[in-house]
């Protein structure tokens, strides 16, 4: 058997294609939606992500601006930006790119984000909201796979469903998602015991680790649907021979890099019966959900 593979390249572009209308009449009405994007230091990921969120506004045709702080920013000067694009008639959501530098007061940074344009959905408003299933805005990564099941006709009710990783911004809201539609939901962390024997249980398994490869053919029930959002980057040979099929390794000869998740695609994709890629995968979800959830914002002024 080899696993469906769930396109989020092409689930993303529809979801954005969707948007569209009601992006367009907000504009007609004066209110065109608007992102506002703060950068701070020069981590090339998170350049590149930020790169691909403004694009998307382009393209959608939405309202972006960026400010760009020096890696030596002071937590004033990250609330100052946030409290700019707060008062902003313009902007109707605000997102701090994550991770900020050490000294910065990153609670404190994602508490001053206005909870009525808060995009990410980590403010702790919009964070209880979701907990007691009354969601405003939730966090993009989580929201954008729930969509993507949902388009792929993959039910969740009833389901036996496990979400490996515990973070505040993929883990526990996919978590709270995955319950909130009527699946019996686990959650395993770096301490949880025999992990593989709990994710066999699975039948919609969701990887949110960030160690390349780390959930195995013995990690998952045949037949299970698995959501891969880890992003990972192969650097040497070794790791490209064991993580990567034969025609990505031609790439990775000449690149010398590439990308993985945290499950190890080769193996995976024959026990599975749906899996999403890594590139093409939950990235591009992230991304629509992001626009989805701007718009929205937007719209509820
Ligand atoms: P994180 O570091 O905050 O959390 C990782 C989680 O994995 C922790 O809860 C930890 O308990 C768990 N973990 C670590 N080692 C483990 C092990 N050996 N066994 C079981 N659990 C273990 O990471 P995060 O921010 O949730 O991101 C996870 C991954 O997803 C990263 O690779 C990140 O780059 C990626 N990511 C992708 C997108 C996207 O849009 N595709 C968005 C966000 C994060």
């Amino acid at each position: 058997m080899s696993a469906q593979l769930l396109d989020g390249t092409a689930i993303g572009r529809a979801m954005r294609e969707d948007l569209r209308p009601q992006a367009a009449a907000l504009a007609a009405r004066g209110r065109r939606p608007g992102l506002g994007v703060l950068l701070v230091g020069d981590d090339p990921a998170s350049a590149v992500y930020v790169r691909s969120k403004t694009q998307a506004c382009e393209e959608l045709g939405l309202h972006h601006e960026t400010t760009l702080l020096p890696a030596t920013a002071t937590t004033a000067e990250v609330l100052a930006v946030v409290e700019r694009y707060n008062a902003q008639d313009e902007i109707h959501g605000v997102l701090v790119q994550t991770p900020l530098p050490a000294q910065v007061d990153s609670e404190r940074v994602l508490r001053s984000v206005d909870p009525a344009k808060d995009v990410d959905g980590f403010h702790p408003e919009n964070v209880g909201l979701l907990v007691q299933k009354r969601p405003r805005f939730v966090a993009c990564t989580p929201a954008g796979i729930m969509e993507m099941l949902r388009r792929s006709g993959i039910a969740v009710a009833g389901k036996r469903a496990v979400v490996i990783g515990r973070s505040d911004i993929v883990g526990k809201p996919m978590a709270l998602l995955l319950l909130h539609a009527d699946a019996t939901v686990t959650m395993c962390h770096s301490r949880t015991r025999d992990l593989a024997a709990v994710a066999r249980e699975a039948d919609i398994l969701v990887a949110a680790i960030g160690r390349a490869g780390l959930v195995r053919a013995e990690h998952v029930k045949p037949g299970a649907v698995v959501v891969d959002v880890g992003m990972n980057r192969v650097t040497t040979a070794e790791e490209a021979r064991d993580l990567l099929e034969p025609a990505r390794q031609e790439v990775f000869a000449r690149k010398g890099t590439a990308l993985v998740g945290d499950v190890h695609f080769p193996s995976v994709r024959a026990v599975a019966s749906a899996i999403t890629p890594v590139p093409g995968g939950v990235g591009p979800l992230t991304i629509a959900q992001l626009m989805a959830n701007t718009v929205a914002a937007a719209s509820a002024r």
